[in-house]
């Protein structure tokens, strides 16, 4: 078992405020001092994000972005938009020059070194993009020889580099529509990122090109902010939950991401994410109460009894759980469809720490079974690090982190 791609926190949601941060407020004039942002978009993926002659993108990553410019309190003739092309992302956050993105950016363990990703909000998977008579190329085994073009930077390069490059000759070119190009003009056999981006493409250039439609990696999607930026993090996270849970999320993934018979998956369960999981602390000398509230805590989630959970959980934990139970309890969730009423889950209790006499750490693992084969990719095995605080002599659980776990 392999733990990658996200660091989550569920301690989100309660922090946010509408309020932007100091560090947003730059760009203001001294006239006019209502916040602003400077946002991070691709130009040229059409469906997810282009920037149109009238100086307006238009997308879903872009509604995404401007529906958390808004719940953060900022009006849409206050955001600059800027071109973050794959390879420039990380550059743009580290320097400042945007302060946030939202470009078909995933979250990846190696990425979060660098910077921080609040979400996920969208999820897709790797694929290919053919011209129309092109009868050889069914998965990316059978590139075999033939040439594959796609943006330098991203973590489709990468995929193709580190398991098919014995076979394949890949050319790496700043977007992806450069590689569109070379593959209307010949030059190339393949273009190959997420299925979500190709399929744009696909729509754009119907009588030309079609996708495989054989995903072969999972991507989440992050709206990268800069490495440390907890505060800005958290609060876009709480918007991307708002945008699920109103219906926004669903009516721009409708509007722009369903052309030429492409199937979105459903929204993913939205965490915070930290860049480093909590350590765990000195496990030799646990308070006997502490080892029961742990064992109870976890009973009460496998027993769905979250009346007792709450009535064991801090005040500024309460608004987190309510949200978390609504999306990783299978049948709670309004994004998913009848076939998942079988699914359950199962939570153990994988390790539990005291820090000092008044804090300790309770790690748990969730994982899913009876889970449809549609949904594989949305019921992950999660690890969970819970903060436990004894609080007028009762040991209580007052923040909860989470990784999804890759098997
Ligand atoms: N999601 C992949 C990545 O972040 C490919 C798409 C892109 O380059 O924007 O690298």
């Amino acid at each position: 078992m392999k733990r990658v791609v996200l660091t989550v926190t569920l301690a989100a949601t309660l922090i946010s405020g509408a309020a932007c941060s100091k560090d947003n407020d730059q760009s203001s004039s001294a006239a006019d001092k209502s916040p602003s942002f400077t946002i991070g978009i691709k130009y040229d993926q059409p469906g997810m994000s282009v920037m149109g002659a009238d100086g307006k993108p238009r997308g879903f990553d872009v509604d995404t972005a401007a529906y958390i410019a808004n719940n953060l309190g900022v009006q849409p003739d206050h955001i600059t938009w800027k071109e973050a092309r794959t390879e420039q992302r990380e550059d743009m956050l580290s320097s400042g020059a945007v302060d946030f993105v939202v470009a078909s950016y995933s979250i990846s363990a190696a990425r979060q070194k660098q910077v921080s990703f609040a979400g996920p909000y969208l999820m897709t998977g790797q694929d290919l993009l053919v011209r129309q008579g092109e009868t050889g190329i069914d998965r990316p085994e059978a590139l075999g020889g033939r040439s594959v073009c796609s943006a330098k930077g991203s973590t489709s390069a990468d995929k193709i580099k580190k398991d098919f490059a014995a076979d394949v000759n890949l050319t790496a070119r700043d977007t992806y529509s450069q590689c569109v190009d070379d593959l209307l003009a010949g030059t190339v056999d393949a273009v190959s990122t997420d299925g979500v981006i190709l399929a744009g493409y696909a729509a754009t250039h119907p009588d030309q090109l079609r996708v495989v439609g054989h995903p072969f990696t999972k991507e989440r999607y992050g709206v990268g902010v800069k490495k440390g930026n907890i505060d800005l993090q958290t609060r876009i996270t709480g918007a991307i939950q708002a945008m699920i849970a109103d219906g926004s999320w669903q009516r721009s993934v409708d509007a722009n991401l369903k052309r030429g018979g492409y199937q979105p998956l459903p929204a993913p369960p939205v965490f915070n994410a930290p860049d480093a999981p909590i350590a765990a602390g000195d496990s030799t000398k646990l308070d006997p109460n502490l080892v029961k509230t742990g064992n109870d805590m976890i009973t009460m989630v496998n027993a769905k009894d979250w009346t007792s959970l709450a009535a064991v959980s801090c005040p500024e934990a309460q608004e987190t759980l309510r949200g978390n139970v609504a999306q990783l309890v299978p049948q709670n969730d309004t994004n998913l469809g009848p076939e998942v009423k079988d699914v359950s889950y199962d939570a153990t209790s994988t390790g539990l720490s005291q820090t000092s006499p008044d804090s300790a750490t309770l790690l748990a693992h969730i994982t899913y079974t009876n889970v449809p084969d549609k949904y594989k990719q949305y019921f992950k095995d999660i690890d969970f690090t819970n903060t436990l605080s004894r609080r007028d002599g009762t040991w209580m659980l007052c923040a909860v982190n989470a990784d999804f776990v890759e098997s």
